[in-house]
């Protein structure tokens, strides 16, 4: 970012009174441009015992496998966010009442959090969209852990199977974080009681 969408004058990148981070600044007009973490929703859509992934087209992680994701955009719920990306990327429809809160993930390192919707659905239709090189079907041993595209697709989906075996889905937050030596850990943060008990 260069100049100001405001009135087209410089831009600097500094801390502005009464903050405490770097930000970048118009020094025209005074205006703050604000860079606050991406959310990117998503569903893991289920029919009968097996679970819908997407093998991704575009970079990242292009050919590896995912949950049906994608950024939230401006003036739409998480929800609608979820179920737009599903349709767009797995070409399958999910209705909102279909869809419960199942996963939360901070990214702090990417600035990015994640949400993911437990979903069914109600017929074995979907195609690959614009954004995928095909979709299907996978029973638990048929997923391809070793080709997931990211570690918030293998957790969402190992509570899934491991929650399944119990027969309730508590709504998790995690946090992940990158150590000093490049190592991933996840923190489960907060789970919710069973729904047998809400
Ligand atoms: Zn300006």
């Amino acid at each position: 970012m260069k100049y100001c969408q405001h009135c087209a004058g410089s831009i600097t990148h500094h801390i502005p009174p009464g903050d405490d981070k770097l930000r970048y600044c118009c020094i025209a007009c005074d205006v703050v441009f604000y860079q606050n973490p991406n959310n990117i929703v998503g569903t893991l859509p289920i029919y009968e015992d097996k679970v819908l992934l997407c093998r991704r087209a575009i970079e990242p992680r292009r050919g590896k496998w995912t949950l049906p994701a994608g950024f939230m955009e401006n003036g739409e719920t998480t929800l609608h966010g979820a179920i737009r990306e599903t349709l767009e990327e797995a070409g399958a429809t999910v209705v909102p009442a279909d869809c419960s809160l199942y996963t939360l993930f901070n990214l702090p390192y990417i600035n990015q959090v994640y949400l993911f919707f437990r979903t069914s659905l109600r017929a074995p239709e979907f195609h690959a969209g614009e954004e995928s090189l095909e979709v299907a079907l996978f029973a638990e041993e048929e997923v391809p852990w070793s080709e997931l595209a990211f570690p918030v697709v293998r957790i969402t989906l190992e509570q899934y199977f491991a929650d399944r075996r119990e027969g309730v889905f508590p709504v998790r937050m995690f946090d992940l974080h990158y150590s000093a030596e490049g190592q991933l850990s996840t923190f489960l943060i907060s789970s919710s009681t069973s729904n047998r008990n809400n």
